[in-house]
């Protein structure tokens, strides 16, 4: 409760009397205000990108989403951690997947169904621990918290990147579980530019969550320090061709992003001639 306390009035404070730079959450670099959006202060780092805020709530963000955890609610959403862990098994045929702050969608059980190599994890504690309860503590983790040897193919993290509050530990950690082949992806919703006020209501960045707002500049920037490449795609929906479900609403901003080695710079330069809108069609 004290913990909760505290972390609310550091926001509130940082909210009224934000500071005038602020260091990137990446490379240190001071960074002036970009933008004061939905109540909160945005940073952007003048050498590598990145924009962000300071004013999270440490403490809701470290008691992750709770079991509710998905775009749909409890159980539903996932299609596209699916379908990301489906196309690139078969196309590329890489093997071990671990979804990253799965959440409580049913993907997990479905691919295992399937018959997939694919464990889980995520932060919250009643989801972490009933998924170890049903399949095994080799199946479902804490992040950070995996087996020092556990390697995977393909990491999915489809709505994590702009939650890190640290980015560099957070990569460390990520390319340290990773195959030597192996390929990062996910979706976010890009900063194409002007305002960080989007067209969505509520708006991407009024998250409060929400605490990068990445764009390809600053992805490709993270990723090159750890010799990925970054390739990028829209979406159906949640994206730019049919509204979602639950608001009804396009989503222009969202990508789909692979941060791979360059030996698949021509699979995903094909695949980006062929399908720049990548048939994702659910949440
Ligand atoms: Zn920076």
């Amino acid at each position: 409760m004290l913990k909760q306390l505290k972390s609310i009035i550091h926001t509130i404070t940082l909210r009224l009397f934000p500071s005038k730079t602020a260091p990137c959450l990446i490379c240190k670099h001071d960074s002036p205000i970009k933008e004061t959006a939905y109540h909160r202060t945005f940073y952007e780092c003048p050498n590598c990108s990145l924009i962000f805020t300071l004013d999270y709530d440490i403490y809701t963000i470290q008691k992750g989403m709770g079991m509710e955890g998905s775009w749909t609610g409890p159980g539903g959403g996932g299609f596209r951690e699916y379908w990301l862990a489906a196309f690139l098994s078969k196309e590329l045929e890489l093997k071990s997947i671990l979804l990253f702050g799965t959440g409580n969608t049913i993907t997990f059980r479905r691919l295992k169904e399937e018959g997939y190599n694919v464990a889980g994890c995520d932060i919250t504690p009643e989801l972490v621990e009933s998924r170890k309860k049903e399949f095994g503590d080799d199946s479902f983790f804490y992040p950070h918290m995996m087996p020092q040897d556990r390697r995977f193919d393909i990491i999915i993290c489809v709505e994590v990147f702009e939650h890190f509050v640290e980015p560099r530990q957070s990569f460390n950690y990520l390319t340290s579980i990773l195959s030597d082949n192996g390929i990062i992806c996910g979706t976010t919703n890009f900063y194409l530019g002007g305002s960080i006020v989007d067209s969505n209501n509520p708006g991407y960045m009024s998250h409060i969550r929400h605490i990068i707002y990445w764009s390809k500049e600053s992805l490709k920037n993270i990723a090159k320090q750890y010799n990925l490449e970054t390739s990028c795609f829209e979406m159906i929906s949640p994206g730019s061709v049919i509204p979602d479900e639950k608001f009804g609403q396009l989503w222009p901003n969202k990508r789909v992003f692979f941060l791979h080695k360059a030996i698949y710079n021509d699979f995903f330069s094909k695949l980006f001639l062929k399908n720049p809108i990548l048939p994702i069609d659910k949440p």
